[in-house]
């Protein structure tokens, strides 16, 4: 697999805004429209997924709305996949499966079309998004993945905020952080 060297992981990182107290009082929010508008950064990054998953025979990349939709939809392209979009609520138009998960404060739920993976049983699926902190977000999309009877390969992150989300996960597949350790 073509590795990221140390300097495009510094780059990446550095390249990734941080901005405090948003969307509420402190949270530190990673900001990755300064990744996408970086043409180098951004293809390097692609061509390193591309480069990991180009071998695992997958059928269709699951994107978490809505940056895992512009990763995921891009790596899905480079591919020659599928690409399946987990949407917030009554955004899907066509019979959807639906899962809640907690919030901080409350609950939230994400959807997926009934006939995402073309009921194809046994579908080798990726699931993505840019960022994983408690997992709960991630978590969802795994359980309606599995409902739909699809096989989860893998599940890829950007960026962990390092509080808790992988140990949350690890019992749905292996996990792949391109800015972990
Ligand atoms: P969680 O379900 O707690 O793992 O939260 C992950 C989801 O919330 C992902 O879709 C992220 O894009 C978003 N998110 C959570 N925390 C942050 C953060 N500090 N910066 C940017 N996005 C975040």
């Amino acid at each position: 697999m073509k590795i990221l060297s140390l300097a495009q992981k510094e780059y990446l990182n550095s390249i990734i805004r941080e901005v405090a107290d948003f969307p509420k009082p402190g949270i530190l929010f990673k900001d990755i429209t300064t990744l996408l508008g970086d043409a180098k950064a951004f293809e390097f990054l692609m061509e390193h997924l591309y480069d990991r998953y180009k071998d695992k025979n997958l059928d269709y990349i699951v994107g978490i709305e809505s940056r895992g939709f512009i990763f995921g939809a891009t790596l899905a392209n480079k591919l020659g996949v599928g690409f399946v979009p987990a949407r917030k609520p009554n955004k899907l138009p066509y019979t959807t499966i639906s899962q809640k998960y907690s919030l901080e404060y409350g609950i939230d739920e994400l959807q997926m079309h009934i006939d995402a993976f073309g009921n194809k049983p046994g579908a080798n699926v990726l699931l993505i998004d840019d960022l994983i902190a408690t997992g709960g977000t991630a978590k969802a999309a795994c359980e309606m993945i599995s409902k739909l009877g699809a096989n989860l390969i893998e599940l890829a992150f950007i960026i962990d905020i390092g509080i808790g989300g992988i140990q949350e996960l690890e019992s749905y597949g292996p996990i792949y952080v391109v800015l972990g350790d």
